[in-house]
């Protein structure tokens, strides 16, 4: 089955007459459970809810597939089982908290998502976990991974847009003997099946563009191995990150939109990346993984299926972007990405990137793009 389908019909229940087409959400803390605990499948929700099995479900089905061309297995089929979290960055300690121990050492993006960084560096650092940084760009991880135990990839990343070779820096990793996790948020497993690429972990904040409303926090992580799941599942259980019934409902109900949503993003911040760069005498450094321009667009387009609804420029300075910001009216000016309405901010107002203080990351959402590009041109010209 092809992707639209195949999500559409695993948020569906099993057709039962009279029953409804979709799962209701289950609301409950414990469940009936006489006798032996073994024998019943909920217990209690921080361990497992009815809402979560059917999201993770679907999401499992998402990030299942076939090997991608390079892999080594290419073209074999594997299934995936997902795990979901009350926030992308739950979803992130439990790879970092259920895989390292005192001693271990982790290869970090120099430029992943801050809270990640800030995380290893001010939680794990401390308790022994030994962090190596390098650049995304140009798989410069990859020389880093001498006695590693977990490789941390970010492709494209956020908000710089830098992109890796998620296959080959998988297989250099295992030869080093080091697990691979791949945050990908920006992406979505539609836009890109990190497992299919060689990761033992994909991992994503469903927050954004999965989900896409901009009303509901979550995340997940999906593996292959049924090993690393329960280690995962562990962790999730005994620190009780756990994802409330209604916001796993409102993510089932979200995401069988997905490549809908996926698909009008992504052309509608094309072509603003697209015009973007006709604006040269105001903005500087287009970067979009759907770019010919961008330096790893070869890569970027062999790699992933959708190139996403994040794209980031930069004007002048401070001014110039606060300005643009104002001007424009139909760009909403919001911190995260990937929802309905266009969004975007100055990155360096949050002081956690390495970016110029004129530097813009824009979310492409919904609308009729020549309306989009119409306030962009009006926000631009003022600038002059
Ligand atoms: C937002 C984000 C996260 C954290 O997700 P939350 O749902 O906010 O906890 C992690 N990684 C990336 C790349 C993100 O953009």
């Amino acid at each position: 089955m092809h992707d639209s389908t195949k999500i559409v019909r695993s948020t569906l229940t099993r057709a039962v007459a009279g029953e409804p087409l979709h799962p209701s959400p289950v609301f409950a803390a414990p469940f009936h459970t006489p006798g032996d605990p073994n024998d019943a499948t909920y217990t209690y929700t921080r361990m497992n809810n009815p809402t979560w099995t059917a999201l993770e479900r679907a999401i499992g089905q998402m990030e299942s597939g076939q090997f991608a061309p390079g892999h080594a297995d290419a073209g074999k089929p594997y299934r995936a089982s997902a795990l979901v979290f009350a926030s992308g960055m739950a979803a992130s300690a439990s790879v970092f908290g259920s895989v390292l121990k005192p001693g271990d050492v982790v290869v970090l993006p120099s430029h992943c998502y801050f809270a990640a960084r800030a995380l290893m560096q001010e939680y794990f650092a401390k308790m022994g976990v030994v962090i190596r940084l390098a650049p995304t760009a140009n798989e410069a991880q990859g020389e880093q991974l001498e006695g590693a135990r977990l490789l941390w990839i970010e492709s494209p990343s956020n908000p710089l847009m830098e992109i890796c070779d998620i296959t080959s820096l998988s297989e250099r990793a295992h030869r080093a003997g080091a697990l691979v996790a791949v945050d990908n948020t920006t992406a979505t497993p539609l836009g890109q099946r990190t497992l299919a690429l060689g990761a033992d972990f994909a991992v994503a904040s469903d927050t954004k563009s999965m989900t896409g409303h901009s009303d509901i926090v979550l995340g997940h992580v999906a593996v292959r191995d049924l090993e690393l799941r329960q280690q995962i599942e562990q962790w999730r259980t005994l620190m009780g990150g756990v994802l409330g019934p209604m916001e796993a409902w409102l993510a089932l109900r979200s995401i069988a939109t997905l490549p809908l949503r996926l698909e009008r993003s992504s052309a509608n911040a094309l072509r603003i990346a697209e015009y973007l760069t006709t604006r040269t005498n105001v903005v500087h450094d287009v970067l979009y993984a759907g770019l010919p321009t961008h330096p790893a667009y070869a890569l970027a387009a062999r790699q992933m299926q959708h190139f996403g609804a994040i794209l980031s420029f930069t004007l002048a300075d401070r001014t110039s972007a606060e300005t643009f910001l104002s001007k424009a009216k139909l760009i909403t000016e919001a911190t995260s990405f990937g929802g309905t309405c266009t969004c975007a901010e100055r990155r360096a107002r949050w002081g956690g990137d390495a970016v110029p203080e004129g530097f813009i990351r824009l979310s492409a959402g919904l609308e009729d793009v020549d309306d989009l590009l119409e306030d962009i041109a009006q926000a631009l010209d003022a600038l002059r």
